[in-house]
């Protein structure tokens, strides 16, 4: 059973030095429990605050402990009786080939509906994200602007094509030319400006000319420093995640903006508000589930996964996503289906 554990907490942007490959034997089923085979592991920004020691929302992983994440499974053995061999399950079984579980939290998933590895993505964790954060928080009205960056990954793509759905004008934030192609052809957003350009923040105020109704903040620095002037009267702002800063260990240079954000708060009116998906909305899965599978199977929704091969990759590969190197939802095949 290969695992990739906790070797050391990082300081700033982790290196592949802080993961540890392991060899341990294959756990054996008691009764009640299965053995689960990894197939898919999903990769996600919130586990760089799992490395660390920080208070947080979650418990830190433990050092030489295998990293937690959320994977697409099958039943290898069984001795439960809701469970049979061949299953596939949702599951929380970290970055391993194989674990057990007494069946707690187990969903089963069905192949011949859509591709397991769904579950990881469009119809899971970073779907159910995009779709409260923007509905129950953004509340989008017919007509008004939505900004997203980090406007092609799992969570931003899916903000983008609801915003659409809405009837919003959808103006779209990421890195780099090719992202902003897709933007553009396959999510139908508006306008997609790429952050990394000179003049991004004139180019967003371009974009925008009845200001900004909803920013989707999925990623803080430079992004918010450009959205903030915009922002309309009674503008909401979801904040889901700031992966800009996920890594830092400084605060930015430049002056304090406190100030600033608090005034635009008070003379915009601004809802700002922060969620944590399970921990707010899991009493509303089965209403995005149900939402989502219906946009998924009339054609309205685009997904697109990077799938890497080999459990060993998964450290390189999350750290590139903390640097943007992923193009799509990011998932680790980590065994054969
Ligand atoms: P993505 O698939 O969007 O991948 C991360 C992307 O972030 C990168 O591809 C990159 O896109 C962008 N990015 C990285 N660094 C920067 C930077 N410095 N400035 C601008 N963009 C940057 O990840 P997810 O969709 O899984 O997550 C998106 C956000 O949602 C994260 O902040 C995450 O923490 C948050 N989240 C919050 C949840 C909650 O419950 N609150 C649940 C799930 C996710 P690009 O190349 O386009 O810049």
């Amino acid at each position: 059973n290969r695992q990739l554990t906790l070797a050391s907490r990082p300081i700033g942007a982790p290196t592949v030095n802080d993961f540890a490959l392991q060899e341990t034997t294959i756990p054996e089923p008691k009764q009640g429990e299965v053995l689960l085979r990894t197939v898919f592991l999903s990769l996600d920004p919130y586990m760089r605050g799992r490395m660390s020691d920080a208070k947080s929302y979650a418990d830190p992983v433990a050092i030489s402990e295998p990293m937690v994440g959320g994977t697409v499974s099958r039943v290898h053995t069984s001795l439960h009786p809701d469970f049979k061999v061949g299953d596939w399950v949702l599951s929380y079984s970290g970055w391993q080939d194989y674990a057990l579980s007494n069946g707690e939290g187990l969903i089963k998933l069905d192949p011949a509906q859509v591709p397991p590895s769904y579950a990881l993505g469009v119809l899971g964790m970073p779907g159910f994200t995009a779709y409260m954060g923007l509905l129950d928080i953004g509340k989008p009205q017919h007509g008004e602007t939505i900004v997203v960056a980090a406007a092609t990954g799992a969570v931003g793509s899916m903000v983008a094509q609801i915003g659409k759905l809405k009837g919003c004008r959808v103006v779209a934030i990421a890195g780099g030319t090719e992202k902003c192609a897709y933007a553009l052809d396959k999510l139908g957003v508006d306008v997609c400006i790429d952050h990394k350009a000179e003049d991004f923040a004139e180019q967003l105020a371009k974009a925008c000319p009845k200001g900004i109704d909803v920013y989707y903040e999925n990623v803080g620095g430079k992004v918010l420093d450009a959205v903030l002037p915009l922002l309309n009267t009674g503008a909401r702002i979801p904040v889901c995640g700031l992966i800009s800063q996920y890594n830092a260990t400084a605060l930015p240079d430049g002056p304090d903006r406190l100030g600033q954000l608090m005034g635009t708060i008070l003379v915009k009116r601004m809802t700002v508000k922060g969620f944590i998906i399970f921990d707010d909305y899991a009493h509303r899965y089965n209403e995005f589930a149900q939402d989502m599978s219906q946009w998924l199977h009339e054609g309205k929704i685009h997904y697109r996964e990077q799938i890497v091969d080999e459990l060993d990759q998964a450290p390189q590969a999350f750290i590139g996503l903390l640097q943007g190197e992923n193009f799509g939802k990011l998932v680790v095949r980590v065994g054969a289906d």
